[in-house]
């Protein structure tokens, strides 16, 4: 799973867009930034979101035994 968080993409936003792939990812981005920030992702933009996209570690929601 990738996920993009929109606040990393410079919005005051705590929308996080979770994708199989990162094409994915950037058309739901498309939709998100145009209907909830009134803004038009661009291709130039576009390749700045996929530098931001990044693996959801499932894990970090558990809870990690410290090693002793
Ligand atoms: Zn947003």
């Amino acid at each position: 799973m990738r996920t993009l968080k929109c606040r990393d993409a410079g919005f005051d936003c705590d929308g996080v867009i979770r994708a199989a792939d990162d094409q994915e990812v950037l058309n739901l981005a498309g939709k998100h930034a145009r209907e909830v920030h009134g803004v038009t992702v661009t291709p130039a933009l576009a390749d700045q979101l996929k530098l931001l996209i990044k693996d959801e570690q499932e894990s970090d929601s558990k809870v990690r035994q410290p090693t002793i």
